[in-house]
C-alpha cells in the first residue's frame, strides 16, 4: 500500500498531523496497535454498563485552549466535538476539615482564600489580574517551535511589549521550584499546596527546579478560562477528529501493530505490521511515539549515529501513576464541605510536605505511605457519564514507582503491581474514606490500572509514566526528547517523532502534533 506519509500510532498528536497533511493533499494513513484510537485519551465502560469513564485524560482545557483547537474548531464541532465546561475548577482538602476552591468567579475563590489568608487572598487577585496581559507571551512561546526563528520573534515582542524586567522575571519563574515561587507570593500552607498540587500532575515535586511554570500557568488559566471536559467522555476529542481525518481521505488503520520502520539507504520508506502486512510512504513515516518505544525496537540502534543513541538511550521517565475508576451510587460526602462535590477536581495531597514525601518514596522505589490522589468528579459536570443520579469517580493516584523495591508504608509486601495493585487501591480508597466517609458505601465497582497496566495498554506510558518522559529542565524546552532534534526531524531521512515525548511535551494540547503538520504540509 502507498501513501505519501504513515503516521504510527492514533494518539491526538499523531492524528493532528494526520490532519494537517490530508488537509494539503498527502494520502494518509494512521497505524494504531490498540482496538480504538485515542492512545491516553479515551473513554470505556471499565466498570459497569452504562459509567463512562476517561481512561487517561479528562480534564481537556489544553485542547479547548490549543492552536490546532483554534484553526480547526468549525470542523470538530461539525463532526461531533462536545464540551461540558466546569466554572468550579479545582481544590485541595485538608485534614483537619479546611478546604479550598478555585471559582471562575474570582469573588468566590478570593473569599474562599481569605479564610487562610487575607494577603493571600490580594495577592491571588493581583496574579490572576496580570495574567491576563502576561499569558499571550507565555503561551506563544509555548506554542513555537523550539528552538526557531518565530521563538526569537516571540522573545523579541515579549521584551518590546512586557519590558526587560517582566522577561528576566518569567525567565527566573521558569527555572523555579513550585516551593520556591510559593514561598516567594503566598503565606499560607493551604494556599501554597492549593497551587502545587498542580506540579504533581507533571512529576514536578515542591523542590525540583523548573516546576513552578506548571503550577501557575494551570491555577490562573483555570481562574481565568474554567475548566473544559467533553460531553459523554474525553473521548470526544478522538472521535471527532477520527470523522474529520477520514472525511478528508486519511485512513485509520486499527489493531495494526507496527513492528518495524523499514530503510532504504539511511531513508525512513515505510513501516511493516505484525500481521506482515506493508505501508510504504513517500514523503514521512510519523511516529507518535516515546523514544525507547521506536529506536531500539522499530529502528535498530546501528541505524543512528551513536551519540544520538545514546542520548536516546538516557531519555528519562517520570515516576508511575495508578488509574482508580469508581463507579458510584452517589458522589463522596466531603466532609470539609458539601461543596466540594461540585469541583472537578479535588486534590487530596494534602500538603507539600506530604507531595514531596510521596515523591521522594517513589524516586527511591517505593510505594508512598500516603498516596498523592487527583479525585476527579466528571459526573458533577456531566452528568452524562453516568446512569441517573449515579457517578463515576476518576482516581489519578500520581507519583508511584515504575518498579516496586519496598513499601515506605511497610503493610504491602509484594514486589510487582499485579501483587500489589488491589492493596495499593485499597489505601487509596481508605486515605480517601477519612475525608469523605460515606465512600466505602457507595462503591458499586471498580477498575483498576497500575502503572505497569498502563504501560501495556501503551506502550508510551514507559514504567506507568503517564506523560510518556519526564517534563525536569534537562528533558524539556530544546532538550525535548534530545538535544539537537527538538523539532520532530529524526537523524534519519523522512523519520519524524512527534507526541508527549517531544516538545511542548504531554498533556491534550495537540501542540507536538499542530507544529509538526504545519511544518510537513508547508514543505
Ligand atoms: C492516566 C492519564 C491521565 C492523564 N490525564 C490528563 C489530563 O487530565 N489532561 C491532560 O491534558 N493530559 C492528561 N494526560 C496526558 C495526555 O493524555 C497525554 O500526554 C497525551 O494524550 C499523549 O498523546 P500522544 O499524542 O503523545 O499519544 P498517545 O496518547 O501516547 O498515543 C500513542 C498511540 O500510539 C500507539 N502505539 C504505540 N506503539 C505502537 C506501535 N508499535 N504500532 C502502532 N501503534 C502504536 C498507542 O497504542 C497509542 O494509541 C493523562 C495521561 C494519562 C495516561
Amino acid at each position: 500500500m502507498q501513501y505519501d506519509a504513515v503516521v504510527i500510532g492514533a494518539g491526538h498528536n499523531g492524528l493532528a498531523s494526520a490532519i494537517h497533511l490530508a488537509k494539503a493533499g498527502w494520502k494518509v494513513a494512521v497505524v494504531e496497535s490498540a482496538s480504538q484510537a485515542g492512545g491516553a485519551v479515551k473513554t470505556v465502560e471499565a466498570t459497569l454498563p452504562g459509567f463512562r469513564h476517561d481512561l487517561g485524560a479528562m480534564n481537556l482545557s489544553l485542547f479547548a485552549g490549543s492552536a490546532f483547537f483554534r484553526e480547526f474548531q468549525s470542523d470538530l464541532l461539525a463532526h461531533g466535538l462536545e464540551f461540558v465546561p466546569a466554572t468550579r475548577t479545582f481544590s485541595s482538602v485538608f485534614p483537619d476539615g479546611g478546604w479550598l476552591g478555585v471559582d471562575q468567579d474570582i469573588d468566590k475563590t478570593v473569599a474562599s482564600i481569605s479564610v487562610f489568608s487575607e494577603p493571600d487572598a490580594a495577592r491571588w487577585r493581583e496574579m490572576a489580574t496580570e495574567f491576563g496581559s502576561d499569558a499571550p507571551h507565555i503561551f506563544s512561546i509555548l506554542g513555537t517551535p523550539m528552538p526557531s526563528w518565530a521563538l526569537l520573534k516571540v522573545l523579541y515582542q515579549a521584551w518590546r511589549t512586557k519590558g526587560r524586567t517582566w522577561c528576566l522575571d518569567t525567565l527566573r519563574l521558569i527555572l523555579s521550584s513550585p516551593r520556591e515561587f510559593l514561598d516567594e507570593h503566598f503565606e499560607s500552607k493551604e494556599v501554597k499546596a492549593l497551587m502545587a498540587a498542580w506540579g504533581m500532575h507533571l512529576d514536578f515535586a515542591p523542590d525540583v527546579a523548573g516546576g513552578a511554570l506548571f503550577p501557575y500557568l494551570e491555577s490562573m488559566a483555570s481562574q481565568s478560562f474554567g475548566m473544559v471536559l467533553g460531553k459523554g467522555g474525553a473521548a470526544t476529542i478522538v472521535r471527532s477528529m477520527t470523522s474529520f481525518l477520514e472525511s478528508l481521505g486519511g485512513e485509520i488503520h486499527l489493531s495494526a501493530t507496527v513492528i518495524q520502520v523499514n530503510l532504504e539507504a539511511n531513508v525512513a520508506t515505510g513501516v511493516k505490521l505484525a500481521d506482515g502486512r506493508v505501508f510504504n510512504a513517500k514523503r514521512a513515516v510519523i511516529a507518535n511515539l516515546a523514544p525507547q518505544a521506536l529506536f531500539g525496537r522499530l529502528v535498530p540502534n546501528a541505524a543512528v549515529p551513536s551519540g544520538f543513541s545514546r542520548r536516546i538511550r538516557s531519555f528519562k521517565y517520570g515516576p508511575g501513576t495508578m488509574m482508580i475508576h469508581l463507579a458510584l451510587s452517589d458522589l463522596p460526602e466531603w466532609r470539609a464541605s458539601s461543596a466540594l462535590k461540585t469541583f472537578a477536581y479535588v486534590h487530596v495531597a494534602p500538603y507539600l510536605s506530604d507531595m514531596a514525601q510521596a515523591y521522594n518514596d517513589a524516586m527511591n522505589g517505593l510505594l508512598p505511605a500516603s498516596p498523592v490522589i487527583v479525585v476527579g468528579q466528571p459526573s458533577a459536570i456531566d452528568p452524562s457519564r453516568a446512569p441517573d443520579s449515579q457517578h463515576v469517580l476518576w482516581l489519578q493516584v500520581r507519583v508511584l514507582p515504575g518498579k516496586i523495591r519496598g513499601d515506605a508504608g511497610g503493610t504491602i509486601s509484594a514486589m510487582d503491581w499485579a501483587g500489589a495493585k488491589e492493596a495499593y487501591a485499597d489505601r487509596v480508597i481508605e486515605k480517601l474514606t477519612s475525608y469523605a466517609p460515606n465512600l466505602p458505601g457507595t462503591i458499586l465497582d471498580r477498575a483498576i490500572y497500575s502503572p505497569t497496566d498502563l504501560e501495556q495498554d501503551n506502550p508510551n506510558l514507559v514504567g506507568g509514566d503517564n506523560l510518556a518522559g519526564s517534563h525536569h529542565l534537562r528533558q524539556n524546552f530544546l532538550f525535548r526528547p534530545v538535544l539537537g532534534w527538538s523539532r520532530y526531524r529524526m537523524p534519519i531521512e523522512h523519520l519524524y517523532m512527534v507526541g508527549a515525548s517531544t516538545w511542548p511535551g504531554a498533556g491534550t494540547g495537540a501542540g507536538s502534533g499542530q507544529l509538526l503538520g504545519k511544518m510537513l504540509s508547508q514543505k
